[in-house]
């Protein structure tokens, strides 16, 4: 089977390794480097990683698993009668084809914009660590997670580091988590300004509803808008991603959707470990194997600096602590989502038990 993959971020390429020993993988990706860690882009420009420690499988990894690998080739249109891509530097035939096309980062359009910088490729990161390690200070606006990690590993790193954020709380959690994580990046001297509402910028200064900010560089995180273009283009139904079902077939046959671009019933992932699980959950179907993607249960791991938070399940409005580091969330009596701060390992056994019971 001739399979044809568009992106080669996590979901491509964890795709592609599962499948290559069987078929006749061929990814089309539109950067011109190979696979590289984006989690690790934030450990990159903080100076706590090398540059190629970012890129764990060379070119030569691809020819071993012999995954053909079109590297700054776009795609521009499905012929989904035909089965055929069509990229910019001519047309793939397939007999199934995997949208992994990711997102890009969602922007700010207030007055003064261009002055941003956004993070989502080694290009972004590299200009970002330039302007960090020239000027020695970051504001970010955005408390999700991908802000947050950017703080906690530049402010461990000396870089005097601020917050802004729309709401009163980080990452959609609740007040006392988000009192915990801000604590916790306080400590290395990080500054939070919730409950903003950014207007402008004006030379060095990041102007709110309630005061001015000094501010040299400026990152807007404020979450990712999917990469449906193609999709879109090509006649496929979408929303704010590519609309799939639980076993990411999108509107048209033969054409699947995996990662940051896929959407189901207003879910989108928007981690790594989502899109790495999506493949599995894809390469099992496309082997036969039944299975289907709990859209619904959460799995994230993150770290803010030195601190470690999992966010497993559901989050319902029902919250209460079970000692000082793991929060339960209830429905009907019964736990169905944690948070548990710091001890990765318990946040594990507690993943294994709550999927154990749905
Ligand atoms: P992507 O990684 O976005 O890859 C999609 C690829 O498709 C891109 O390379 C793009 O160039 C290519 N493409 C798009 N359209 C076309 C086209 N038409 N033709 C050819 N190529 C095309 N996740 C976690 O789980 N944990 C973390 O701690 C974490 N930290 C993060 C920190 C940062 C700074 C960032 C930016 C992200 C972080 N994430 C984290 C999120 C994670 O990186 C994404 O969720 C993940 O990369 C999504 O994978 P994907 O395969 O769906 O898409």
């Amino acid at each position: 089977m001739k399979v044809v993959i568009v992106g080669n971020g996590p979901g491509g390429v964890e795709l592609a390794k599962q499948l290559s020993e069987e078929h006749e993988v061929t990814i089309v990706e539109r950067e011109t480097v190979p696979y590289y860690t984006k989690p690790m882009l934030s450990h990159y420009v903080a100076g706590l990683a090398e540059e190629k420690s970012l890129f764990p499988y060379p070119i030569d990894w691809y020819e071993k698993k012999g995954i053909k690998l079109l590297l700054g080739t776009t795609a521009k249109r499905i012929d989904a009668e035909k089965k055929v891509l069509e990229t910019d530097r001519g047309t793939l035939e397939y007999d199934v084809l995997v949208l992994a096309t990711g997102a890009k980062p969602r922007t700010l359009k207030i007055p003064g914009w261009e002055r941003m910088y956004t993070l989502r490729t080694i290009e972004d990161a590299k200009r970002l660590k330039g302007a960090v390690e020239r000027e020695k200070d970051l504001l970010i606006i955005g408390g999700g997670f991908i802000g947050l990690e950017i703080a906690g590993n530049l402010s461990k790193q000396g870089i005097k580091v601020k917050v802004v954020e729309k709401m009163t709380r980080l990452m959609g959690l609740d007040e006392e988590l988000t009192e915990r994580i801000k604590g916790e990046l306080e400590k290395h001297g990080v500054e939070f300004y919730l409950g903003r509402d950014v207007e402008r910028i004006e030379n060095d200064v990041l102007v709110t509803d309630k005061e001015e900010i000094p501010a040299r560089v400026i990152l807007c995180s404020i979450g990712i808008v999917p990469e449906v273009s193609l999709a879109k283009e090509s006649g496929l139904d979408v929303n704010r991603g590519i609309l799939v079902d639980k076993t990411f077939r999108t509107s048209k046959p033969d054409i699947y959707a995996i990662g940051d671009c896929a959407e189901h019933e207003g879910i989108i992932c928007g981690t790594a470990k989502a899109a790495m699980a999506h493949a599995k959950v894809l390469a099992n179907t496309l082997k036969g194997i039944p299975d289907e993607y709990d859209f619904h249960f959460r799995s994230s791991y993150f770290k803010f600096g030195d601190f470690p938070i999992a966010i497993v399940g559901e989050l319902t409005d029902r919250g209460e602590w079970i000692d000082s580091e793991t929060k339960s969330f209830y429905r009907d009596e019964k736990i169905v989502g944690v948070v548990v701060l710091s001890d990765v390992r318990k946040a594990r056994e507690w993943e294994e038990r709550l999927r154990s019971t749905r």
